[in-house]
Protein backbone atom coordinates (compact mmCIF):
# COMPACT_ATOMS: atom_id res chain seq x y z
CA UNK A 1 0.00 0.00 0.00
CA UNK A 2 1.51 3.40 -1.13
CA UNK A 3 -0.99 6.01 -0.85
CA UNK A 4 -3.19 6.26 2.33
CA UNK A 5 -4.84 8.60 4.20
CA UNK A 6 -5.97 10.29 7.75
CA UNK A 7 -9.09 12.22 8.34
CA UNK A 8 -10.57 13.19 11.95
CA UNK A 9 -14.88 12.97 11.80
CA UNK A 10 -17.38 13.71 14.30
CA UNK A 11 -16.87 15.50 17.45
CA UNK A 12 -13.55 16.53 17.91
CA UNK A 13 -11.29 15.61 20.74
CA UNK A 14 -7.80 17.33 22.20
CA UNK A 15 -5.34 14.87 21.10
CA UNK A 16 -6.25 14.13 17.71
CA UNK A 17 -3.52 16.69 16.16
CA UNK A 18 -1.25 14.53 18.06
CA UNK A 19 -2.72 11.50 16.33
CA UNK A 20 -2.63 13.06 13.19
CA UNK A 21 1.09 13.82 13.59
CA UNK A 22 1.56 9.63 14.50
CA UNK A 23 -0.26 8.86 11.72
CA UNK A 24 1.60 11.17 9.10
CA UNK A 25 5.28 10.68 10.68
CA UNK A 26 4.62 6.62 10.98
CA UNK A 27 3.49 6.49 7.10
CA UNK A 28 6.21 8.57 6.10
CA UNK A 29 8.83 6.76 8.20
CA UNK A 30 7.57 3.28 6.45
CA UNK A 31 7.86 4.98 2.72
CA UNK A 32 4.08 5.20 2.38
CA UNK A 33 2.23 8.73 0.62
CA UNK A 34 0.00 10.42 2.92
CA UNK A 35 -3.18 12.32 2.04
CA UNK A 36 -5.43 14.64 4.65
CA UNK A 37 -8.78 14.67 4.18
CA UNK A 38 -10.40 17.80 5.44
CA UNK A 39 -13.62 18.17 7.52
CA UNK A 40 -14.05 14.48 7.50
CA UNK A 41 -16.51 12.61 4.97
CA UNK A 42 -17.75 15.53 3.94
CA UNK A 43 -14.32 16.47 2.74
CA UNK A 44 -13.40 12.97 1.30
CA UNK A 45 -17.23 13.41 -0.83
CA UNK A 46 -16.21 16.84 -2.23
CA UNK A 47 -12.44 15.86 -2.69
CA UNK A 48 -10.95 18.04 -0.20
CA UNK A 49 -7.71 16.02 -0.17
CA UNK A 50 -4.10 17.13 0.22
CA UNK A 51 -0.47 15.97 0.27
CA UNK A 52 0.72 16.16 3.98
CA UNK A 53 4.36 15.68 4.51
CA UNK A 54 6.32 15.74 8.08
CA UNK A 55 6.49 19.43 8.76
CA UNK A 56 2.49 20.06 7.62
CA UNK A 57 2.36 18.13 11.73
CA UNK A 58 5.09 20.44 13.22
CA UNK A 59 3.92 22.36 16.27
CA UNK A 60 0.77 20.55 16.67
CA UNK A 61 0.93 18.01 19.24
CA UNK A 62 0.38 20.28 21.94
CA UNK A 63 -2.76 22.14 20.21
CA UNK A 64 -6.78 21.26 20.77
CA UNK A 65 -8.89 20.96 18.01
CA UNK A 66 -7.76 19.39 14.64
CA UNK A 67 -6.01 20.74 11.51
CA UNK A 68 -7.79 18.51 9.49
CA UNK A 69 -11.10 19.91 10.47
CA UNK A 70 -14.40 17.68 11.40
CA UNK A 71 -17.81 17.76 10.04
CA UNK A 72 -20.75 15.63 9.83
CA UNK A 73 -22.03 14.35 7.09
CA UNK A 74 -25.37 13.13 6.03
CA UNK A 75 -24.34 12.41 2.50
CA UNK A 76 -22.35 9.71 3.26
CA UNK A 77 -24.94 8.21 5.14
CA UNK A 78 -26.76 7.74 1.38
CA UNK A 79 -25.74 5.50 -0.99
CA UNK A 80 -24.90 8.12 -3.52
CA UNK A 81 -22.15 10.40 -1.35
CA UNK A 82 -20.38 7.55 -0.86
CA UNK A 83 -20.05 6.56 -4.35
CA UNK A 84 -19.02 10.35 -4.56
CA UNK A 85 -16.60 9.09 -1.71
CA UNK A 86 -15.04 6.43 -3.22
CA UNK A 87 -14.64 7.99 -6.39
CA UNK A 88 -12.43 10.88 -4.93
CA UNK A 89 -10.30 8.43 -3.38
CA UNK A 90 -9.60 6.63 -6.46
CA UNK A 91 -8.48 10.01 -8.18
CA UNK A 92 -6.28 10.40 -5.24
CA UNK A 93 -5.55 6.15 -5.88
CA UNK A 94 -5.65 6.18 -2.20
CA UNK A 95 -6.13 2.60 -1.02
CA UNK A 96 -6.22 3.18 2.70
CA UNK A 97 -7.86 4.91 4.90
CA UNK A 98 -7.38 6.10 9.10
CA UNK A 99 -10.17 7.38 10.64
CA UNK A 100 -9.97 9.57 13.85
CA UNK A 101 -13.51 9.65 15.28
CA UNK A 102 -15.93 8.09 17.26
CA UNK A 103 -18.39 5.61 16.63
CA UNK A 104 -20.68 7.04 14.70
CA UNK A 105 -17.43 7.81 12.09
CA UNK A 106 -16.44 4.05 12.87
CA UNK A 107 -19.78 3.22 12.00
CA UNK A 108 -19.91 5.14 8.49
CA UNK A 109 -16.24 3.39 7.89
CA UNK A 110 -17.58 -0.21 8.48
CA UNK A 111 -20.26 0.29 5.49
CA UNK A 112 -17.81 2.16 3.46
CA UNK A 113 -14.99 -0.70 3.94
CA UNK A 114 -18.12 -3.50 3.18
CA UNK A 115 -19.35 -1.55 0.13
CA UNK A 116 -15.97 -0.56 -1.69
CA UNK A 117 -13.22 -2.94 0.06
CA UNK A 118 -11.57 0.25 1.14
CA UNK A 119 -9.02 -0.87 3.81
CA UNK A 120 -9.95 1.13 6.98
CA UNK A 121 -8.41 1.59 10.62
CA UNK A 122 -9.68 3.63 13.30
CA UNK A 123 -8.22 5.23 16.38
CA UNK A 124 -10.66 6.22 18.97
CA UNK A 125 -11.37 10.15 19.02
CA UNK A 126 -13.76 11.27 20.98
CA UNK A 127 -14.09 12.27 24.95
CA UNK A 128 -17.02 10.45 25.79
CA UNK A 129 -14.71 7.10 26.09
CA UNK A 130 -17.59 4.89 25.44
CA UNK A 131 -15.37 2.86 22.85
CA UNK A 132 -14.93 -0.74 23.45
CA UNK A 133 -12.02 -1.99 22.77
CA UNK A 134 -9.68 0.42 24.15
CA UNK A 135 -9.28 1.48 28.10
CA UNK A 136 -9.22 5.35 27.23
CA UNK A 137 -10.71 7.03 24.23
CA UNK A 138 -8.19 10.31 22.68
CA UNK A 139 -9.60 13.14 24.71
CA UNK A 140 -10.93 11.52 27.43
CA UNK A 141 -8.58 12.81 30.22
CA UNK A 142 -8.33 15.97 28.93
CA UNK A 143 -11.91 16.70 28.93
CA UNK A 144 -12.32 15.42 32.66
CA UNK A 145 -9.29 17.02 33.58
CA UNK A 146 -11.16 20.25 31.96
CA UNK A 147 -14.47 19.35 34.29
CA UNK A 148 -12.14 19.08 37.71
CA UNK A 149 -11.06 22.49 36.89
CA UNK A 150 -14.27 23.91 36.34
CA UNK A 151 -16.18 22.24 39.25
CA UNK A 152 -13.17 23.24 41.47
CA UNK A 153 -14.19 26.89 40.79
CA UNK A 154 -17.76 25.98 41.17
CA UNK A 155 -17.39 24.74 44.41
CA UNK A 156 -15.74 27.80 45.96
CA UNK A 157 -18.72 29.90 45.09
CA UNK A 158 -21.09 27.23 45.88
CA UNK A 159 -19.51 27.43 49.59
CA UNK A 160 -19.45 30.97 49.55
CA UNK A 161 -22.97 30.86 49.41
CA UNK A 162 -24.12 27.69 50.46
CA UNK A 163 -25.81 27.10 47.33
CA UNK A 164 -26.57 23.31 45.78
CA UNK A 165 -24.85 23.29 42.03
CA UNK A 166 -25.99 20.65 39.80
CA UNK A 167 -23.33 20.40 37.47
CA UNK A 168 -23.53 19.10 33.51
CA UNK A 169 -20.87 17.30 31.72
CA UNK A 170 -21.30 15.70 28.50
CA UNK A 171 -21.82 12.18 27.81
CA UNK A 172 -25.03 11.70 25.71
CA UNK A 173 -24.99 7.94 26.44
CA UNK A 174 -21.93 7.77 28.96
CA UNK A 175 -21.36 8.39 32.54
CA UNK A 176 -17.52 8.19 32.22
CA UNK A 177 -17.15 11.56 32.21
CA UNK A 178 -19.08 12.23 35.00
CA UNK A 179 -18.14 9.17 37.28
CA UNK A 180 -14.37 10.42 37.23
CA UNK A 181 -14.84 14.27 37.06
CA UNK A 182 -17.44 14.02 40.29
CA UNK A 183 -15.28 11.74 41.92
CA UNK A 184 -12.18 14.07 41.23
CA UNK A 185 -14.34 17.22 42.54
CA UNK A 186 -15.42 15.52 45.52
CA UNK A 187 -19.48 15.51 44.35
CA UNK A 188 -22.03 14.38 46.61
CA UNK A 189 -23.92 12.75 43.28
CA UNK A 190 -23.07 11.32 40.19
CA UNK A 191 -26.23 11.09 37.68
CA UNK A 192 -25.47 8.72 34.87
CA UNK A 193 -27.19 6.87 32.26
CA UNK A 194 -25.78 3.38 32.70
CA UNK A 195 -27.56 3.81 36.44
CA UNK A 196 -31.44 4.32 37.44
CA UNK A 197 -31.58 6.94 40.18
CA UNK A 198 -34.74 8.52 40.37
CA UNK A 199 -35.34 12.06 41.78
CA UNK A 200 -36.37 10.94 45.22
CA UNK A 201 -33.06 9.27 45.37
CA UNK A 202 -31.34 12.97 45.06
CA UNK A 203 -34.29 15.06 46.97
CA UNK A 204 -33.33 12.44 49.88
CA UNK A 205 -29.66 12.75 49.68
CA UNK A 206 -29.74 16.17 48.98
CA UNK A 207 -31.83 16.24 52.29
CA UNK A 208 -29.63 14.15 54.32
CA UNK A 209 -26.63 16.60 53.67
CA UNK A 210 -28.57 19.04 55.12
CA UNK A 211 -29.35 17.07 58.03
CA UNK A 212 -25.63 16.89 58.55
CA UNK A 213 -25.46 20.38 58.54
CA UNK A 214 -23.76 20.03 55.10
CA UNK A 215 -24.22 23.96 53.82
CA UNK A 216 -23.23 23.52 49.96
CA UNK A 217 -22.58 20.18 47.79
CA UNK A 218 -21.99 19.59 44.62
CA UNK A 219 -23.91 17.35 41.86
CA UNK A 220 -22.47 15.92 38.91
CA UNK A 221 -24.77 15.03 35.54
CA UNK A 222 -24.50 13.43 32.41
CA UNK A 223 -26.46 14.78 29.87
CA UNK A 224 -27.65 11.57 28.96
CA UNK A 225 -29.12 11.26 32.84
CA UNK A 226 -32.46 9.09 32.60
CA UNK A 227 -33.77 11.97 34.92
CA UNK A 228 -33.10 14.26 32.77
CA UNK A 229 -30.72 17.22 32.03
CA UNK A 230 -29.12 19.29 35.48
CA UNK A 231 -31.64 22.00 34.22
CA UNK A 232 -34.61 19.73 34.88
CA UNK A 233 -33.47 17.73 37.63
CA UNK A 234 -32.44 20.75 39.86
CA UNK A 235 -35.95 22.44 38.92
CA UNK A 236 -37.30 19.35 40.55
CA UNK A 237 -34.96 19.39 43.39
CA UNK A 238 -36.15 22.91 44.59
CA UNK A 239 -39.83 22.47 44.20
CA UNK A 240 -39.01 20.09 47.69
CA UNK A 241 -36.24 22.13 49.21
CA UNK A 242 -37.80 25.25 48.98
CA UNK A 243 -35.32 27.03 51.46
CA UNK A 244 -31.99 26.48 49.88
CA UNK A 245 -30.54 28.14 46.81
CA UNK A 246 -30.43 25.41 43.99
CA UNK A 247 -28.11 26.73 40.76
CA UNK A 248 -26.85 24.73 37.68
CA UNK A 249 -23.54 24.75 35.81
CA UNK A 250 -23.70 23.30 32.54
CA UNK A 251 -20.04 22.75 31.00
CA UNK A 252 -20.43 22.48 27.24
CA UNK A 253 -18.04 22.48 24.80
CA UNK A 254 -15.35 23.98 26.85
CA UNK A 255 -14.40 20.28 27.94
CA UNK A 256 -13.91 19.39 24.11
CA UNK A 257 -11.14 22.27 23.44
CA UNK A 258 -7.92 22.82 25.10
CA UNK A 259 -4.57 21.70 24.99
CA UNK A 260 -4.16 17.93 25.32
CA UNK A 261 -2.65 16.20 28.81
CA UNK A 262 0.19 14.23 28.74
CA UNK A 263 -2.00 11.21 28.76
CA UNK A 264 -3.93 11.72 25.71
CA UNK A 265 -0.77 12.83 23.97
CA UNK A 266 1.10 9.65 24.41
CA UNK A 267 -2.30 7.42 23.80
CA UNK A 268 -2.85 9.68 20.64
CA UNK A 269 0.40 8.93 19.61
CA UNK A 270 0.74 5.54 20.01
CA UNK A 271 -2.51 5.06 18.76
CA UNK A 272 -1.98 6.92 15.63
CA UNK A 273 1.05 4.83 15.09
CA UNK A 274 -0.32 1.73 16.11
CA UNK A 275 -3.63 2.37 13.48
CA UNK A 276 -1.00 3.54 10.60
CA UNK A 277 1.51 0.70 10.71
CA UNK A 278 -1.52 -2.07 11.13
CA UNK A 279 -3.35 0.01 7.68
CA UNK A 280 0.24 -0.56 5.97
CA UNK A 281 0.46 -4.65 6.93
CA UNK A 282 -2.91 -5.55 5.77
CA UNK A 283 -5.21 -4.63 8.51
CA UNK A 284 -8.27 -3.33 7.76
CA UNK A 285 -12.28 -2.90 9.19
CA UNK A 286 -10.25 -2.66 13.16
CA UNK A 287 -9.82 -0.05 15.55
CA UNK A 288 -6.21 0.49 17.37
CA UNK A 289 -6.75 0.57 20.79
CA UNK A 290 -4.81 0.34 24.15
CA UNK A 291 -5.99 -2.15 26.66
CA UNK A 292 -4.05 -2.81 30.32
CA UNK A 293 -1.27 -0.88 28.29
CA UNK A 294 -1.19 -3.11 25.31
CA UNK A 295 -1.68 -2.08 22.32
CA UNK A 296 -4.69 -4.17 20.52
CA UNK A 297 -6.96 -4.36 17.20
CA UNK A 298 -10.69 -4.65 17.57
CA UNK A 299 -12.95 -4.74 14.58
CA UNK A 300 -15.21 -2.47 14.20
CA UNK A 301 -18.04 -4.29 14.83
CA UNK A 302 -17.71 -5.11 17.84
CA UNK A 303 -16.17 -1.63 18.92
CA UNK A 304 -19.44 -0.06 17.86
CA UNK A 305 -21.92 -2.69 18.96
CA UNK A 306 -20.47 -3.63 22.85
CA UNK A 307 -21.41 -1.61 25.48
CA UNK A 308 -18.23 -0.79 27.77
CA UNK A 309 -19.39 -0.83 31.18
CA UNK A 310 -19.15 1.71 34.00
CA UNK A 311 -16.08 0.60 36.81
CA UNK A 312 -19.21 -0.65 39.54
CA UNK A 313 -16.32 0.41 42.36
CA UNK A 314 -16.10 3.36 40.79
CA UNK A 315 -19.84 4.37 41.37
CA UNK A 316 -19.83 2.64 44.84
CA UNK A 317 -17.29 4.99 45.99
CA UNK A 318 -19.25 7.85 45.55
CA UNK A 319 -21.83 6.23 47.64
CA UNK A 320 -19.79 5.55 50.32
CA UNK A 321 -18.15 9.08 50.59
CA UNK A 322 -20.82 10.63 50.53
CA UNK A 323 -22.81 8.26 53.56
P1 LIG B 1 -18.73 10.44 16.19
O1 LIG B 1 -17.79 9.79 15.23
O2 LIG B 1 -18.07 11.45 17.07
O3 LIG B 1 -19.57 9.42 16.95
P2 LIG B 1 -21.10 11.12 14.56
O4 LIG B 1 -21.99 10.12 15.22
O5 LIG B 1 -21.64 12.47 14.34
O6 LIG B 1 -19.74 11.35 15.34
O7 LIG B 1 -20.64 10.49 13.16
C1 LIG B 1 -19.76 11.19 12.30
C2 LIG B 1 -20.11 10.94 10.88
O8 LIG B 1 -19.99 9.54 10.57
C3 LIG B 1 -21.55 11.27 10.48
O9 LIG B 1 -21.75 12.64 10.25
C4 LIG B 1 -21.68 10.48 9.18
O10 LIG B 1 -21.07 11.16 8.11
C5 LIG B 1 -20.87 9.22 9.52
N1 LIG B 1 -21.82 8.17 9.93
C6 LIG B 1 -22.38 7.98 11.13
N2 LIG B 1 -23.26 6.95 11.11
C7 LIG B 1 -23.28 6.50 9.82
C8 LIG B 1 -23.99 5.47 9.13
N3 LIG B 1 -24.89 4.70 9.75
N4 LIG B 1 -23.74 5.31 7.81
C9 LIG B 1 -22.83 6.06 7.16
N5 LIG B 1 -22.14 7.06 7.76
C10 LIG B 1 -22.35 7.27 9.07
Amino acid sequence: MKKVAVYTSGGDAPGMNACIRAVVRGAIYHGAEIFGIRYGYSGMIKGDIKPLNSYSVSNIIQKGGTILKSARSDDFKTKEGRKKAFNCLQEHEIEGLICIGGDGSFTGAKIFHEEYGVAIVGAPGTIDNDIYGTDFTIGFDTAVNTAIQAIDKIRDTADSHDRIFFIEVMGRDSGYIAIRSGICGGAEMVLVPETATSIEDVIETLKAGRSRSKTSSIIVVAEGDEIGGAIEIAARAQESLVDVDIRVATLGHIQRGGAPSAKDRILASRMGLSAIEGLLNGRKDVMAGVMKDELVYTPFEHAITIKKSLSPDLLRMVDIFNS
